[in-house]
């Protein structure tokens, strides 16, 4: 599929006002008044499309970063106030909604949703399928959005004529001058529903709570967002429905830390059996795994485990496991503990004053060291 810029002819870069006028070009050329045809109509849409993500700096921005088209916060709870970006917003702006003497439709694009998903981290690294409840704008059952009662039809306006428009003289510095304005007594819409729907009073929408079951790809982070196209809210008087983005949440985890595709886990081993080495098990989301620890293990060390990360979102594979060894001091010794501590200290050649142990030169060697490289 060809991207939304390739779509418009511009490149990655384009200014707003360069995608601005990619699209008037195209759209001038394309629209089906000017160049009927099934072909065009698709060409026409997919320009269309692409000028409403990329003329949305929110939208586009999104786009930009994740490949993907996203909506906007606002359509979320909005109710039916506001439109969010129509196709009908575009026929206005470019070939004169309302200078072209028809009256207006009540059938409109519904807003995008927008709503949020909690998951668990292990389901970000093989996904999940995740049940949710949507309150959106669906189409009235009782009118099927004609929002008018059965047996009813709108009725043409009687102020306007049908036209939407009505003319009125207005004064000026130039004399009379007639200008055309939206209808009042119909809003611009030609007809008047006198008897509207009682479910929907008239709206031809209603609001309504559903479940919905959606497939979270493995991979997915707390920011990544899921169109689903035409699951948003109902547009007025049967318009087709927005879109619905589901925003993804991960909780952290008790165990593992996320950085990118890899997973972090601190293992605390005894200063014993990091010194003489032994097995450990450590359970991962792909099971127990054993994680080996050689004698002489230092603390901070870190055992990889390949590909028992999180599964890349885009592309084949898995990020790493790193396992992060913290060895343990012990914190209390009895008195044989400290005994056979002071033994083996002397077994290893360590220094003793008035009985205690002087620290051997490595730590402070290694710190001149450093500082002699500041
Ligand atoms: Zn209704």
């Amino acid at each position: 599929m060809s991207s939304h810029y390739d779509v418009l002819g511009v490149s990655s870069e384009a200014t707003g006002e360069e995608i601005k006028k990619a699209y008037r070009k195209l759209a001038r050329k394309l629209h089906p008044d000017v160049n009927p045809g099934e072909d065009v109509a698709e060409q026409f849409k997919a320009v269309t499309h692409a000028y409403e993500v990329l003329s949305d700096p929110q939208k586009r921005r999104v786009y930009d970063t994740t490949g993907n088209e996203n909506g906007t916060d606002n359509g979320f709870g909005g109710g039916y106030s506001g439109q969010g970006f129509a196709f009908q917003d575009i026929f206005d702006t470019f070939f004169g909604g309302g200078g072209h003497g028809g009256p207006a439709s009540r059938v409109r694009r519904g807003q995008d949703a927008l709503i949020s998903v909690r998951i668990e981290l292990r389901d970000a690294v093989f996904g999940v399928n995740k049940k949710l409840e949507v309150d959106t704008a669906v189409v009235c059952p009782t009118c099927n959005g004609s929002c008018c009662r059965e047996g009813t039809h709108p009725e043409r306006c009687d102020i306007c004529g049908g036209s939407g428009q009505v003319q009125r003289a207005v004064r000026s510095i130039l004399g009379q001058v007639m200008t055309a304005a939206p209808c009042g007594s119909c809003e611009g819409f030609g007809t008047i529903i006198k008897d509207p729907c009682n479910e929907c009073s008239g709206q031809g929408r209603i609001r309504s709570r559903r479940s919905l079951t959606i497939k979270v790809p493995a991979g997915v982070a707390t920011g990544t967002r899921i169109q689903l196209s035409g699951q948003g809210e109902a547009g007025p008087a049967g318009g087709p429905a927005g879109d619905l983005y589901v925003e993804i949440r991960v909780n952290n985890d008790s165990t593992y830390m996320r950085d990118g595709d890899d997973l972090h886990a601190t293992l605390s081993v005894p200063m014993t059996a990091a010194a003489l080495g032994t097995e450990l098990r450590l359970e991962t989301f792909d099971g127990t795994q054993t994680i080996d620890v050689k004698a002489g293990t230092q603390s901070g060390e870190v055992i990889t485990l390949r590909s028992l990360g999180v599964t890349h979102l885009r592309g084949y594979g898995r990020g790493d496991l790193k396992v992060h060894l913290h060895v343990e001091t012990p914190g209390k010794l009895d008195a044989a503990q400290e005994e056979l501590l002071q033994q083996l200290a002397r077994l290893r050649g360590e220094q003793f004053t008035e009985g205690k142990l002087v620290a051997s030169g490595g730590v402070f060697a290694k710190l001149r060291d450093k500082l002699g490289n500041l």
